[in-house]
């Protein structure tokens, strides 16, 4: 059983975490530039635009760079925390834990997949594991 507290989401990031609620990912994309971007903001930094709507992504991307995180320890979470950005297919960065792996066997530019967890207060919170296959986009 978890401890792991739900994330707290503000009014610009409310759009990501409605989405991880429903299972989904999604980021911003601006209707003026078409940039996709995240995390989310209420203006596009390309062209300055307040216009956006949701685009779903498809929850596959490769490792950037990580941590184990072994302090400060807390209750609330199992020990040590993989700590990960995750470059997304579509070309944006996440901030997220890696499960189902090792420290010893985490490799940069590693395939991942976006898996969904409960949390102890009934929220979600998305999390990547290894890639079964290499699904990397043609
Ligand atoms: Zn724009």
């Amino acid at each position: 059983m978890t401890t792991r507290p739900a994330p707290r989401p503000t009014d610009d990031s409310a759009v990501y975490w409605d989405a991880v609620a429903r299972h989904e990912l999604v980021a911003q994309r601006c209707n003026a530039c078409g940039k996709l971007r995240h995390p989310p903001r209420p203006m596009c930094p390309q062209c300055h635009s307040l216009e956006w709507h949701e685009q779903r992504l498809a929850g596959t991307g490769t490792l950037y760079s990580y941590a184990v995180l072994h302090h400060p320890r807390s209750p609330l979470f199992d020990f040590p925390v993989l700590a990960a950005l995750v470059d997304l297919d579509e070309g944006v960065r996440v901030m997220t834990n890696l499960v189902a792996v090792e420290a010893a066997g985490i490799r940069i530019g590693m395939r991942l997949t976006v898996g969904f967890e409960a949390t102890s207060d009934g929220g979600t919170v998305p999390v990547f594991r290894p890639a079964l296959h290499r699904d990397a986009p043609a």
